[in-house]
């Protein structure tokens, strides 16, 4: 049994990072979880028994966590939801926890609402100035509280056709051309769950990207920042 204190916990994915690439997630001990049990102060977990064999022996091992008391229940309720959607949704790996590479059927879908921060992180990264990336890449629909100034434009008039900044790398896969500098709604779409995803799209093999967006002045003249 071995006891793991939240805290340290904590501090210790502040001081590393975690990995975000799920190929780098390393899911066996989750796959062998057998029981959660929760109640107000500690979270139980309790892996399946293993048996080793060996050649006159046999080795016995059954691995229990138990997670610190924690005088915060609440605390603990939130650990406790957190364990759920990670054993919903470990169900359907790896399909549910990342796009398929080239996917960008929300990319035409949907409108991306704009803020002040995210134009300046797009003119930041194109090397613009934030009048003219409204003035060229933005819709303008203030929203009511003034928040969002508008949406992105698309590559025609159709709302329900590409985002300005889509490319495609070879027929039917597609990037982000402004990936780095993309604005806040897109950096919130998640996969999981997602209605959209473009299921032909094959999820183990890598794309790959052509060069970035490449904004219409800077073709004309490319000294210019
Ligand atoms: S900015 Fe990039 S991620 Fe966002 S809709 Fe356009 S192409 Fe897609
Ligand atoms: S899977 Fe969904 S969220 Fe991901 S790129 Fe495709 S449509 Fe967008």
């Amino acid at each position: 049994m071995t006891t793991i204190d939240l805290t340290a916990l904590r501090k210790f994915t502040l001081e590393t990072g975690q990995p975000t690439h799920p190929e780098l997630l390393d899911t066996t001990p989750m796959e062998r979880v057998q029981d959660i049990e929760i109640d107000l102060e500690h979270i139980t977990i309790t892996y399946n028994q293993t048996i080793n064999h060996y050649y006159n022996s046999s080795e016995n091992i059954e691995r229990e966590w138990i997670y610190k008391y924690n005088e915060d229940p609440e605390f603990v309720a939130a650990v406790a939801r957190v364990i759920e959607l990670a054993r919903r949704h470990l169900r359907d790996l790896p399909e549910n926890v990342a796009c398929p590479p080239g996917c960008a059927e929300c990319c035409s879908g949907y409108e991306p609402f704009v803020s002040r921060a995210d134009v300046d992180r797009i003119a930041a990264h194109l090397h613009m100035t934030a009048q003219e990336v409204l003035d060229e890449y933005v819709v303008k629909r203030t929203s009511a509280d003034g928040y969002h100034l508008g949406y992105l434009r698309k590559v025609t008039d159709d709302i329900a056709d590409q985002c300005v900044f889509l490319k495609e790398s070879r027929p039917g896969r597609f990037y982000c051309g402004i990936y780095e500098g993309r604005p806040a709604d897109c950096r919130d779409f998640s996969p999981i769950g997602c209605d959209d995803v473009n299921k032909d799209l094959p999820r183990n093999k890598v794309l790959k990207i052509g060069p970035p967006f490449q904004p219409k002045h800077r073709k004309k003249n490319s000294l210019r920042r």
